[in-house]
């Protein structure tokens, strides 16, 4: 599922292949999947304008158009952004297709049709109406804006650092990887964090997700570049923790199944 790592490498893609184009023509491929206006509407939305600034917002990859206006898009569970070349073949689950006056196209592919491409007024009408947290790059979350992000209530920091309205951009996947780098038990109440706990979570927040994106989310053999110390190729059953060798675990929060090392992630204490 696309997280804030794989959607940054969709925005360098938008950015470098995109940016300052003019869409000459856009194909709908599936209606359904577009929100926030009607097909024919989005195509004489766009059609004959230019991309502007390329943006992001936790998994929100957000295009802005010259003038006014963006296109939000979400990737849902298996969602990507490609680039086509002019006169190459039209890769599969093509929902919405952006094609560029030079020929060559955007293509917005979702198999599983989870997520939605959106017109939205702007983009931070979006990020406002979407209710998301901070993004948690952005450089103004710095340290004590995170602590302060993660509340104090019951719930387990798992599914605190999952919730889009605390902090946006982190999902199944690197949330288990953030907790298991900051040492801490997914299932550990907020409240039971201290300041220096929320620090080291800071920390291995930034370093997980620059680390993922510096060795390109998502792509072929993506894993096998990962720093040794990485849960992230081991993230299964039967997988071993790259630091002691115990048998990785999991465990189900809210629906969504996690997996953490139950020797380097010691079990919250009962209270
Ligand atoms: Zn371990």
């Amino acid at each position: 599922m696309p997280e804030l790592p794989d959607v940054e490498i969709f925005r360098r893609l938008a950015e470098r292949d995109g940016k300052g184009r003019t869409i000459a023509h856009v194909s709908v491929g599936d209606p359904g999947m577009v929100h926030g206006a009607s097909a024919e509407t989005l195509r004489h939305r766009l059609e004959g304008r230019r991309i502007g600034a390329c943006r992001r917002h936790g998994k929100v990859l957000l295009l802005e158009l010259e003038k006014d206006g963006a296109l939000a898009l979400h990737f849902g569970m298996n969602g990507a952004l490609r680039h086509v070349a002019r006169g190459a073949e039209e890769p599969g689950y093509a929902r919405v297709v952006l094609g560029l006056a030079e020929g060559d196209a955007l293509a917005y592919l979702n198999p599983r049709r989870i997520g939605e491409v959106r017109l939205a007024e702007s983009a931070e009408k979006f990020i406002a109406d979407a209710k998301l947290g901070p993004d948690a790059l952005d450089p103004a979350l710095d340290r004590a804006a995170f602590a302060a992000a993660l509340g104090d209530g019951r719930q387990g920091i798992k599914a605190v650092l999952m919730d889009q309205a605390n902090i946006a951009g982190i999902g199944n996947i690197y949330s288990d990887e953030i907790l298991f780098q900051a040492k801490l038990h997914p299932a550990i109440p907020a409240r039971a964090l201290d300041g220096e706990a929320r620090g080291r979570l800071y920390a291995a927040m930034r370093h997980v997700l620059e680390t993922a994106v510096a060795s390109g989310a998502g792509a072929e053999h993506f894993t096998e570049k990962l720093p040794k110390d990485f849960l992230i190729p081991e993230r299964r059953r039967g997988g071993h923790c790259p630091r002691c060798g115990t048998e990785i675990r999991s465990l189900k929060l809210g629906g969504r199944t996690g997996y953490y090392c139950p020797n380097c992630q010691k079990e919250p204490a009962e209270n």
